[in-house]
């Protein structure tokens, strides 16, 4: 593990013996190379919950820095940000996926960075973590990378996921394009729940992944934001301690992780369509309606043989699939 990058802290900073208290408890059971993070401004979906303490709690983070000789990480967000951030001498500022999903806002972001820069030339920072956008957008999130490049300071790639779908074959796709790139994993944010960290975070080191972002709190059940995906500085200890897999074919695994996480979403379309189709059984039952009509499921099918005819699916599988569906979909109707 000591060749990987960890980042990891809490979500937000809520106070400052909350961020001591993480900090130190992370520092006692992990002596590898180590970045404390902590949400300054939180971009939280609903404005009654809450936003971050703000441009007080750099102070508290510039304090772990100095008393714990330890680099520091935040979130920047606006122009704003990057300047109290840079100024107050955090070592590793990252752009969220809200923000990635942004091009003139990380271009902003960009410019205000090499301005101030330029104005200190002094300054601490030593790299920016991008985020992946919240929607799969490979090209977008490499864009943003490029935009930043120009900097001339370290820039790492952090897979979150698209909302708490993995997205595995996003992240190949700019990992193929972009190999010296380092690639880190925020499995907290791509899981939402911290039963599948571990998995996660165990495919991401057999993809030989460069590190990861781990969100860590002193008391995670009291957690004022994301308080089921946080682990304690204890899980976090287990879960750096799992043993890195070794892998010979990584395309293969990058392949088997995609295909695996289409499987799962295909799954859960079947599902839904049959709660649908439930539905449907429903209402023919409630207006006296004939549960099977040959000529809708004709059709469906016909509809289908004409989309395959300029995609890459054959007839067969058209009607193998189509017919088990609907035989299916009867099924739940009659039930
Ligand atoms: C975070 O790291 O706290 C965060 C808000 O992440 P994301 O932008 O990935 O949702
Ligand atoms: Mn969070």
């Amino acid at each position: 593990m000591q060749d990987k990058i960890i980042i990891a802290g809490p979500c937000a900073a809520e106070s400052e013996e909350q961020l001591m208290a993480t900090a130190n408890a992370i520092r006692s059971s992990y002596d590898g190379p180590l970045i404390f993070r902590a949400g300054v401004w939180k971009p939280r979906t609903n404005p009654n919950t809450f936003q971050g303490i703000g441009e007080q709690a750099l102070e508290w983070l510039q304090r772990i820095q100095q008393c714990m000789n330890i680099a520091v990480a935040t979130e920047v967000a606006t122009a704003s940000h990057v300047v109290q951030a840079i100024q107050m001498g955090i070592d590793y500022l990252w752009i969220g996926a809200r923000t990635s999903a942004n091009p003139i806002q990380v271009q902003a972001l960009t410019d205000t960075i090499a301005q101030e820069l330029k104005k200190s030339p002094t300054h601490r920072l030593k790299g920016i973590m991008i985020k992946n956008p919240m929607h799969q957008d490979a090209a977008l999130w490499l864009g943003n990378i490029e935009r930043m490049e120009h900097l001339g300071i370290p820039i790492w790639a952090v897979h979150r996921g698209c909302g708490h779908l993995p997205a595995w074959e996003m992240a190949y796709t700019l990992h193929q394009s972009r190999p010296d790139i380092p690639l880190l994993i925020d499995p907290s944010h791509m899981s939402g729940d911290k039963e599948s960290i571990a998995p996660l975070l165990t495919n991401a080191w057999a993809l030989q992944y460069d590190g990861a972002m781990i969100e860590t709190h002193i008391h995670p059940q009291d957690a004022l934001s994301d308080a089921q995906q946080q682990l304690s500085p204890d899980e976090l200890k287990t879960l750096l301690s799992i043993p890195i897999p070794t892998t010979k074919d990584h395309e293969l695994l990058w392949l088997r992780s995609a295909i695996d996480e289409v499987d799962n979403q295909l799954w859960d379309l079947i599902e839904h369509r049959m709660s649908i189709a439930n539905q449907i059984g429903m209402h023919k039952r409630k207006q006296s309606l004939a549960i099977v009509q040959q000529e809708r499921f004709q059709h469906i099918l016909n509809k289908r043989l004409i989309w395959a005819q300029n995609h890459q699916v054959s007839d067969k599988l058209v009607q193998t699939v189509m017919h088990a569906i609907h035989d299916e979909s009867i099924n739940v109707q009659e039930r």
